[in-house]
């Protein structure tokens, strides 16, 4: 799954041409940066790599969100249609900007049921976010057709799914603005990081400006940059940008190895009759950093998970169900809107209507999914291996409820 397990001499160089320079900082200091222009360099390879026609590199992930819901006007009391299933950074940058996070169930695909979207939209619904988790992405012209039919923006997170395709698009280009996260553990990293990708010159532009104060960048000395509106300091430095540099140009090589590890697990799991795999709507598109599974019910998931930890074999496998960070149903800070500051009323109303909402659709879904993350480092025999085992685990767990029925 993480570019960082084959951390490497490329990573090394790139980093080092910025530690010689000594110049930290991706704006200015053109005569001391020996022609070093990382997060640039970088920026421009993300817009070869997936095909977009703009790239503004920032800090995270989660302000990349935030700067795209703010370059495309997204702010108070908006309304913005988002999944029960992601990671709470999505639901944090929609607050960031006074607009209010609705969530909305999950189906196979693990992100957005069309049908639940439609059924959320209000005369406030601004924008529609799916999150394309664990490697594999939404159906996009489901929600395409959404949005067009109610002017709605499509805003996609693919924070987690770097390198996947719909139809031949980079997930993250197909809607009007999109994000990636190059934090530690995402498919390619820079330590800390993340991108705003789209193919709009107005939205790229605010989004430049917002991530550095407000500056227009327009000439060369920051000092008399005009400031057409407000920003943050959303900036990535040149170290960060550095390690990405070296990353994306090894993203193939990434997404090649997952492929042929998910594709291994994948034909021993599949040997089981009762395992079924996550829906995916364009499966030649998926970035295979999980490989994501069902049982058929809640109690025997429930039965293969514990006798998976019992054996020790469920380091890298997730149970979202029970997962404080991923799942609407551990996240009682947010159904309890339990800010360090008060919220405008449309957002507090907001989120503790959460706490009564039904999300037995999305349990019914979550409660039978086991994501086994797809290492970069794994062999041809421990793949096997470990397919083994767990595959060993999941059936001594159904044989026992055989015998109990
Ligand atoms: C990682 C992640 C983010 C946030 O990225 P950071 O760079 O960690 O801020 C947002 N959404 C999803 C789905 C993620 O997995």
């Amino acid at each position: 799954m993480p570019g960082f397990e084959l951390w490497s001499d490329a990573e090394r160089k790139e980093l080092m041409d910025v530690v010689e320079s000594g110049v930290l900082m991706r704006y200015g200091f053109d005569g001391a940066r020996n022609g070093h222009w990382k997060a640039k360099e970088l920026e421009e390879a993300i817009c070869k790599h997936f095909g977009s026609k703009h790239a503004q590199l920032l800090s995270s992930g989660t302000a990349a969100l935030t700067t795209a819901m703010a370059a495309l006007g997204i702010g108070a009391g908006d309304e913005v249609i988002m999944p029960s299933f992601t990671f709470v950074a999505s639901f944090e940058a929609v607050l960031s900007t006074g607009a209010v996070p609705v969530l909305v169930d999950v189906d196979e695909t693990l992100t957005l049921n069309p049908d639940a979207v439609r059924a959320a939209i209000t005369g406030k619904t601004k924008c529609i976010m799916p999150v394309h988790m664990c490697g594999s992405m939404a159906d996009m012209d489901a929600l395409k057709s959404i949005c067009k039919e109610h002017n709605l923006l499509l805003l996609e997170d693919a924070c987690q799914s770097i390198g996947g395709t719909y139809k031949g698009k980079a997930l993250g280009t197909i809607g009007d603005a999109g994000t990636f996260s190059f934090d530690y553990v995402k498919t390619m990293t820079c330590g800390e990081g993340g991108v705003v990708m789209t193919n709009s010159e107005e939205v790229y532009i605010k989004s430049d400006a917002f991530t550095d104060h407000g500056h227009d960048h327009k000439g060369v000395d920051r000092g008399a940059d005009l400031h057409p509106f407000l920003g943050y300091n959303f900036r990535i430095s040149e170290l960060h940008a550095a390690v990405g540099l070296a990353q994306v140009k090894r993203l193939d090589e990434f997404l090649a190895i997952q492929k042929k590890n998910q594709t291994a697990l994948k034909d021993i799991l599949s040997t089981i009759p009762q395992i079924s795999f996550r829906k995916v709507p364009d499966p030649t598109g998926d970035s295979c950093t999980f490989l994501s599974w069902f049982l058929p019910t809640e109690a025997l998931t429930k039965a293969a998970v514990a006798e998976m930890k019992e054996q020790g074999i469920m380091a890298g496998s997730f149970y979202w169900f029970d997962n404080n960070w991923h799942y609407i149903r551990k996240w009682d800070h947010l159904k309890k809107a339990s800010t360090l500051y008060p919220l405008f009323d449309a957002q507090r109303e907001g989120l503790l209507r959460l706490a009564t909402q039904d999300f037995s659709a999305s349990d019914a879904v979550m409660s039978r999914c086991v994501s086994t993350s797809i290492s970069l480092l794994w062999t041809e025999q421990q793949v096997k291996g470990k397919g083994e085992k767990m595959a060993a685990a999941i059936k001594k767990v159904l044989a026992c409820q055989e015998v109990l029925s």
